[in-house]
């Protein structure tokens, strides 16, 4: 039976970027050596880590003066390193989920952190709005795509204070005006790459501004000065995001990604609002993801819960099960979900509302 793979991360990846890069693994670029058993060094590695380097700056229009590093530790090591690198005395945090929360968690240890706004009262089933960012802040911290509730972040905002990102969940899905922020960061393994790697793009000049002592490892300039070799970089997630990259500027690029995400959303979210027996999570409608798009039974379907989930399991869907903080259904739609997919999904719940 055909798998739809709905996983939430680490998650769906283009065929051939699986078939590229396995073939690396068994025979390096015809050397007769895995890709796992040749140095970073090699001479043939350093162009897999240029490409990718270039195609990321290609492919999100970054300016001048911004750095692409591959690095180690998760979206999650980026929480501390970004206050280390960038904290001075205040910062502003969007508090729009459990990964927000954390970051902020970090931050605190650093200096003062002011949360301008937070959702956590409705289980994040919102993005607030209309809140204040002070403006001698360093940096003003969000999450663009909240990978657990469904909610996204789908344009830049507009705000006078450098800007900080966790792109962890939607990168390369829209087109982003990077001038607007001094660091983007996110794990790899939600629409880039295997778990493994974590992308970060930082502003050369917003670096080296904070009076504390930074560990070498936790530095970025570290980094940027070694090309993301100051150790040894995880280089078989590196490639397989090389592929990727390879794949979305032939597939038209991060505007296709946009179209595709925008029209697998629609599809889903249309048979959402439109079947009585479900209900979607995300309370108003314009911050609902296109990554990640979470609903639920609607209140008289409620015991009907397990059987759904169990036919559609039967029916090949993978990875539907909603976070335990919000139950219910997530479908996490990324850059390599084909359309067909959804729409078996689609198929799913009309023929359970038949049987009901
Ligand atoms: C998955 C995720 C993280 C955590 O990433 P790790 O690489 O596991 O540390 C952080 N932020 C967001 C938005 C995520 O989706």
């Amino acid at each position: 039976m055909k798998k739809h793979n709905f996983n939430a991360g680490p998650s769906i990846l283009p065929r051939e970027v699986i078939e590229k890069t396995a073939q690396a693994i068994l025979d390096f670029n015809g050397s007769g050596l895995s890709l796992m058993e040749i140095s970073h060094r090699a001479k043939d590695f350093q162009p897999v880590l240029d490409e990718a380097v270039a195609l990321f700056k290609e492919l999100l229009n970054i300016p001048e003066g911004y750095s692409v590093l591959f690095l180690g530790g998760g979206a999650s090591m980026e929480f501390c390193m970004i206050p280390y690198n960038f904290l001075e005395k205040k910062a502003a945090y969007l508090n729009t989920g459990v990964w927000a929360k954390k970051a902020m968690k970090e931050a605190k240890g650093f200096g003062e952190v002011v949360e301008v706004a937070s959702s956590a009262e409705s289980t994040y089933s919102y993005i607030p709005k209309n809140y204040e960012v002070p403006a001698d802040v360093d940096y003003f911290h969000i999450t663009t795509n909240n990978t657990i509730y469904g909610t996204e972040l789908k344009a830049d905002l507009d705000v006078n204070v450098p800007m900080i990102a966790d792109m962890s969940s939607d990168i390369f899905s829209r087109p982003i005006d990077v001038s607007k922020y001094i660091c983007i960061y996110g794990g790899a393994q939600k629409n880039l790459a295997p778990a493994g790697v974590t992308f970060v793009i930082v502003k050369d000049e917003a670096l080296g501004k904070v009076s504390r002592y930074i560990p070498t490892m936790l530095n970025y300039q570290t980094h940027i000065d070694g090309g993301s070799m100051f150790n040894t970089p995880p280089v078989v997630p590196i490639y397989a995001a090389l592929q990727t990259l390879r794949w979305i500027k032939a597939e038209g690029g991060v505007a296709e990604m946009e179209r595709r995400a925008e029209e697998r959303a629609q599809m889903l979210y249309n048979e959402i609002d439109r079947n009585k027996m479900f209900v979607g999570t995300v309370t108003d409608k314009e911050d609902r993801s296109r990554m990640n798009i979470c609903f639920v039974m609607a209140p008289e379907y409620k015991d009907l819960e397990a059987d759904f989930m169990k036919f559609a399991t039967e029916r090949g869907m993978v990875g539907i099960k909603g976070h335990r903080s919000v139950g219910g259904f997530r479908a996490s739609c990324y850059n390599a979900m084909p359309k067909e997919s959804v729409q078996a999904l689609i198929d799913c719940m009309q023929e359970f509302e038949k049987l009901h």
